[in-house]
C-alpha cells in the first residue's frame, strides 16, 4: 500500500488499454483514491468506475485552462487535498517533416505540453499549502532519439518540451516540497497507435529491442507508482526510461 489515502489525479485515463487507466488501476491498489480526467465524463467515469469504489472521473480538455482549474475545485472540494499529478494525456500524429500543418502542431503541442503546463498550474497551488506533492509528466523516447515510431518531429518537439518544462518546474517546486519528474516510455502497447501496431511490424520492432518485447501499459504504470510514492521521496528532476533498452545513454 504505497499510496494508502492518497489523491492522485491522472489525465488522459478512460482509454481502455492506456497507460493512465493502468496507472490508476495501480494506485487504486495501492490504496490511492484515484481521480481519472479525460474529454469525455461518461467515459472517465465508467473508467474511475472499472478502478472500483470511491474513485472519481470526470471531464477534462487539458488544453482548456479554466477545465483544469474547475477540475482542481472539483477534487479539493470532493477530497480535500491532491497529493499526485500524472500528466498521461497526449496525442500523436505519424507524420513526415513536410507535412506537418499549423493545425497538426497545434493539435500535437497543445495536449502533450500545454496540457501538462496548464494542469500543473491547476495543482501547485494546492500542493504549495500542503507543503508537498509529486507530479509525474509522461513524456517519450522519440523525445530523446528524436522520433520513437509512431509520432512525427511535432511530437517528438512536444515530448522534449515536456522534459524541459518538468525539470523547470522540479528546480522551482523543490523548495515548496513539491517533486516533478518524467517517465520516457519506449513502444508501448496501446490503442495511441491506432491499429497501426501489425503483428509483423511487433516482431521486427522487438529485434532492436535488448529485452526483446514491447512494452505494456503496466510497465509504465510501475514507473509512475514510484515517482509517486514515498519510495522516490529524495527524487526529483529525474527522467526514467521505461524502453526495454530501446535507447541506452
Ligand atoms: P491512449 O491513446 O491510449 O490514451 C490517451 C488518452 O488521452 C485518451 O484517453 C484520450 O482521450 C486522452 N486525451 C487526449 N486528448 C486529451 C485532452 N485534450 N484532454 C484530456 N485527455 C485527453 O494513449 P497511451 O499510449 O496510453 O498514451 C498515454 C501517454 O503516454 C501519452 O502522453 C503518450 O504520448 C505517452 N506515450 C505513449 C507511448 C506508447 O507507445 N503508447 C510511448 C511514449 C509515450
Amino acid at each position: 500500500m504505497l499510496l494508502r489515502e492518497k489523491v492522485c489525479v491522472i489525465t488522459g485515463a478512460a482509454s481502455p488499454r492506456g497507460i493512465g487507466k493502468a496507472t490508476a488501476r495501480l494506485f487504486a491498489e495501492h490504496g490511492g483514491r484515484v481521480v481519472i480526467l479525460d474529454l469525455d465524463a461518461g467515459q472517465a467515469e465508467a473508467a474511475a468506475g472499472d478502478v472500483g469504489a470511491g474513485h472519481l472521473g470526470l471531464a477534462c480538455n487539458v488544453t482548456d485552462k479554466a477545465a483544469c482549474q474547475d477540475a482542481a475545485r472539483e477534487i479539493l472540494a470532493r477530497f480535500g487535498r491532491i497529493d499526485v499529478l500524472v500528466n498521461n494525456a497526449g496525442i500523436t500524429q505519424p507524420l513526415k517533416i513536410m507535412d506537418i500543418e499549423a493545425a497538426n502542431y497545434e493539435a500535437v503541442t497543445d495536449v502533450n505540453l500545454r496540457g501538462t503546463l496548464y494542469m500543473s498550474q491547476a495543482v501547485i497551488p494546492a500542493m504549495r499549502a500542503q507543503r508537498s506533492g509529486s507530479i509525474v509528466c509522461m513524456s517519450s523516447v522519440s523525445a530523446q532519439r528524436g522520433g520513437g515510431i509512431f509520432g512525427g518531429p511535432h511530437y517528438s518537439a512536444a515530448k522534449g518540451g515536456v522534459l524541459g518544462l518538468q525539470k523547470a518546474m522540479a528546480r522551482e517546486l523543490g523548495p515548496d516540497g513539491i517533486r516533478v519528474n518524467s517517465v520516457t516510455p519506449g513502444l508501448i502497447q496501446t490503442d495511441i497507435t491506432g491499429g497501426k501496431l501489425t503483428d509483423d511490424l511487433k516482431v521486427e520492432i522487438a529485434k532492436g529491442i535488448p529485452l526483446g518485447r514491447l512494452g505494456v501499459a503496466d510497465d509504465v504504470a510501475n514507473a509512475c507508482l514510484f515517482l509517486s510514492c514515498d519510495l522516490s521521496a529524495y527524487v526529483t528532476g529525474a527522467v526514467v526510461d521505461v524502453n526495454g533498452g530501446m535507447l541506452i545513454h
